[in-house]
């Protein structure tokens, strides 16, 4: 990637025409990122600059030549430039703005520029550039290492982040879990690392990440940084370090002379202070993102927001569910308030529509950058504000952020009083200000307008005193104001006529009271303008230096939209109020949000599970066992968001972590390393889950082979049960486990069943009590076709398998791989059986060898293309057993 100035350039800098010359400095000065330099209507960039817009933004190189020699050029244009910036961002570059900071017409050479902004894909303000439903961050990771006050202590973290947009800016600290964690809630475009930070904590997102000086991570240089944003006193010093580098860089991307004054203060948070959610859980539950079937998320499903600032909210709020019960049941009040009053709901739901994004527009009037248009809908969005207030009039659960609804009456007139009701885009321009505003405006526009009417009265009053009955008044912006007299009556025109333009069939003159009238009148306008923006700067000003209300204001809007649209989710699907602080996880026909809504007919299901219970959950593939698993899961996610929950009933406990593992076969196309990863979450879980956490583990051991895969599913959950003490489901396909219930007071059995139904299995999808048969997978393969031999004799391996249940016997792999062949892959069963079908008794040794080829091979350690060349090789086999056994071919 080229950034800075490009390298032929500053070769040749002596050469160089000015205006090149300024853009090597330029470049120097931001040397991490491409420069694009305003020039007329386009934003170019020059030489191997030049080369690499063209490509990433598809448009054309133009050679060029100067006095210096051939140079490529490329030019972005202007009116479309926020199209090519994504395109160079999505590319991960760093874009510099280089704008023309004086009037090209007033320069006296080379117009001055400086750097307006700085856009990457974490600090970009720009509204075409930003989605407008969720935050844009970037974050920045430091490392104490030996922290603690000893300085002999473990080494410390400090986790920072900033959405440069609104001002939003936080810091926390920990160990490198809690750094895993934090980055994956925040989910940052952009990472910057500091210097003692190993390579791993980058790695586990997929942002940007960003180096600069290790200077800024100095811990004096962070301390300077910081002390114009609040201070620091209270930061560890790894969060000290990641807040001020942070802030320094937020800055630089601020440009030459900008200003981040906004950011007021660094909120410093207790992870622990929340649900704690990490990057599986998050990506298990499917909450913001999905891989599966659906297409949707549970935030999707959720998101009946009317405004950018509740949206963002909400994402928040399920990102960040409480642990604190006061405030899950004030948030609950809330709801249920909102889901009780239809009327209510629906007058607050109106006015929100029409909130305009509070939180960004008081981050561009800050940085100066807000038009008058900016201001008009700050003003209407407090217009609205009375609407809520008297909408929520008398509902107690709603008092409090009734009574942070403030209207800013103030600011609402004072912006009424300033600004006309539909200005112009561009400020230049003029006829921004009311009339009545002030006084001097007033005054200059009355004088300009006084001379227009006279210019106006003129052409009249010229015809009667010259007789030229012809003649007229005209405007043009090079002349200025003439008088057009046609060659036939040039004889008429009086003495005090002079000449101004002459043109093929007239002649254009001033007089000199015409002359003193344009220089009123284009004098009066020019210092109109002036005036103008002035007022309108002030105005802005003013309105800035109340941003902390604004924002206290942007705060309130932002939960009431956030309340009204769980309680809308509430209403319109059934969801019902959970008692929170139960001993354990008691929900009565509950569903999963996400799946009622796509699935023809769900099926709701119960769940009773006391405080540190084990739940082995078996059954058929299909079954419905995930899907179960996750309902609990975002149940708990749900109500401890502040939500209502899908189902008839609820009792729920308030807990302090979910953790959730899927086993590694279910995301092999993901090319993974797939059972280390799936080795190393179970570790987390086994390490880290509390009794008060709930445990999801979704087929655990499912990466290795079976004898393996069983032990270590055997013996996690006999640690989850007696050491961890989690409330825990776990689904399994090794039926072997559910004897674990006898041993163990708090291990219990469900189950889901299948049934036949004209010769198809049908699911049920519904839990029951107890383990699934443990030849229920024999029975699946019968049902598919596999002939009876081999189910006889499958049948007859389980007996033996459950009479000596040793973990590892033949007997037992025999059984797992039928069950597998029979009720893994959907679409694939019929495939298998109709090979099993050809296969007589004659090859049943060659088939015998198969299995136990395909049971031995282990998946975790091969790549995708040696497993397809082992599923080919294993193909062809069962292809020469199944001509054999046609061929009558004889057992050796
Ligand atoms: P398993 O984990 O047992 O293989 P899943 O939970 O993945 O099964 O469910 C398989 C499919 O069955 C899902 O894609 C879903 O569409 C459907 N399903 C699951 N549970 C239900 C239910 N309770 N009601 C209706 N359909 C369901
Ligand atoms: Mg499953």
């Amino acid at each position: 990637m080229v950034t800075g100035a490009p390298q032929t350039m500053r070769e040749r800098r002596e050469e160089l025409t000015p205006m090149l010359a300024q853009y090597v400095d330029v470049a120097e000065r931001y040397d991490d990122c491409v420069v694009l330099f305003r020039v007329g209507d386009f934003y170019k960039a020059f030489c191997e600059a030049a080369d690499e817009v063209a490509r990433i933004c598809e448009l054309t190189r133009i050679e060029r030549e100067d006095s210096t020699g051939t140079y490529t050029a490329c030019g972005v244009p202007v009116d479309n430039a926020p199209k090519y910036l994504r395109r160079l961002l999505d590319a991960d570059y760093r874009v510099a703005v280089a704008d023309q900071v004086e009037d090209a017409e007033q320069a006296s050479g080379l117009v001055d520029r400086a750097v307006t902004q700085v856009l990457t894909p974490g600090t970009v303000v720009e509204e075409e550039l930003l989605d407008e439903g969720s935050s844009t961050y970037v974050a920045c990771v430091a490392r104490d290492p030996g922290g603690g006050a000893a300085g002999d202590g473990p080494d410390e973290y400090g986790v920072a982040y900033v959405d440069v947009s609104t001002g939003e800016c936080a810091v926390t600290g920990g160990d490198a879990a809690v750094v895993d964690e934090e980055l994956a809630r925040v989910a940052p475009a952009e990472l910057l690392v500091g210097p003692a930070v190993p390579g791993g904590v980058a790695d586990a997102t997929d942002c940007m990440v960003t180096e600069r000086d290790p200077e800024e991570f100095a811990p004096d240089a962070a301390r300077d940084t910081l002390a114009d944003y609040g201070g620091a006193d209270r930061f560890a010093p790894a969060e000290r370090v990641a807040a001020g580098a942070l802030l320094r860089y937020a800055e630089y991307t601020q440009g030459d002379d900008g200003t981040l004054e906004y950011v007021r203060r660094v909120r410093r948070y207790d992870p622990r202070r929340s649900l704690r959610l990490d990057a599986t859980a998050l990506r298990g539950l499917e909450l913001f993102e999905n891989h599966a079937d659906s297409g949707r998320t549970l935030f999707d499903t959720l998101d009946e927001t009317r405004s950018a600032l509740g949206r963002r909210r909400l994402r928040a709020w399920l990102r960040r569910p409480l642990v604190d019960r006061e405030r899950i049941a004030a948030r609950h009040d809330a709801v249920a308030a909102f889901a009780d009053r239809t009327l209510v709901r629906e007058d607050v739901r109106e006015a929100l529509a029409s909130a305009y994004d509070l939180e960004r527009l008081v981050g561009r009037i800050s940085r100066g950058r807000a038009t008058a248009r900016d201001l008009r809908s700050l003003h209407d969005t407090l217009a609205a504000v009375p609407a809520m207030r008297e909408a929520l009039a008398g509902v107690d659960a709603l008092g409090e952020v009734r009574a942070a609804l403030d209207p800013l009456d103030d600011l609402r007139s004072l912006i009424d009083e300033a600004v006309v009701a539909d200005p112009p885009q561009e400020l230049t321009d003029g006829g921004v200000i009311r009339a009545g505003y002030d006084a001097e405006l007033d005054e200059i526009r009355t004088t300009a307008r006084e001379g227009r009417e006279w210019v106006a009265d003129l052409e009249a009053s010229e015809r009667e005193r010259t007789g030229i009955d012809n003649l007229e008044v005209g405007y043009n912006s090079v002349h200025g104001y003439y008088i057009e007299v046609t060659n036939g009556q040039l004889e008429k025109v009086p003495d005090d006529y002079t000449r101004r333009q002459t043109l093929k069939n007239s002649e254009r003159f001033y007089t000199p009271e015409l002359k003193r009238r344009e220089d009123e009148i284009l004098g009066a306008e020019e210092r109109a303008d002036a005036l103008e923006y002035d007022l309108f700067v002030d105005l802005r000003d003013a309105v800035a230096a109340e941003s902390d209300r604004i924002g206290d204001l942007a705060d309130a809007v932002a939960r009431l939209d956030a309340l009204a649209a769980l309680a809308t989710v509430a209403v319109e699907r059934d969801y019902t109020r959970p008692e929170m602080g139960a001993d354990g996880v008691h929900l009565d026909r509950s569903r999963h949000p996400v799946v009622e809504e796509t699935a023809a007919e769900f099926v709701p299901n119960d769940a009773a599970l006391s405080r540190g219970t084990v739940a082995l959950i078996t059954g058929p593939n299909m079954s419905g066992k995930s899907t179960y698993m996750r309902q609990v899961a975002i149940a708990v996610v749900l109500a401890q968001a502040g939500s209502f929950v899908p189902a008839d009933a609820a009792r729920l406990p308030v807990v302090d972590r979910v953790f959730t593992r899927v086993g590694a076969s279910d995301d092999i196309a993901g090319g993974e390393s797939t059972f280390m990863r799936e080795m190393r979450e179970l570790t987390d879980v086994l390490c880290d889950a509390t009794p008060d956490s709930l445990v999801v583990l979704d087929e655990v051991g499912r990466g290795t082979a079976t004898t393996d895969g069983r032990a270590i599913a055997r013996a996690a959950v006999e640690f989850l049960h007696d050491e961890s003490g989690a409330t825990t489901l776990f689904a399994t396909h090794y039926h072997g486990l559910t004897d674990l219930a006898d041993e163990y007071d708090r291990v219990v059995n469900r189950h889901f069943a299948a049934t036949e139904r004209d010769g198809d299995v049908t699911f049920l999808h519904r839990i029951r009590e107890g383990a699934a048969a443990a030849s229920y997978g024999v029975e699946v393969a019968e049902l598919a076709g596999v002939p009876d031999s081999v189910v006889t004799r499958a049948h007859d391996l389980v007996a033996a398998d459950r009479d000596g249940d040793t973990a590892g016997s033949a007997p037992d792999g025999a059984q797992r791989t039928l069950d597998e062949v029979a009720t893994n892959g959907h679409g694939r069963a019929p495939d298998a059986a109709n090979a099993a079908r050809s296969a007589t008794a004659a090859s049943d040794d060659a088939v015998a060898d198969l299995l136990a080829d395909l049971r031995g091979y282990h998946l975790a350690e091969t790549t995708p293309l040696e497993a397809l060349n082992a599923l080919h090789d294993l193909q062809r086999r069962a292809e020469d057993a199944a001509s054999d056994a046609d061929a009558g071919g004889e057992r050796p």
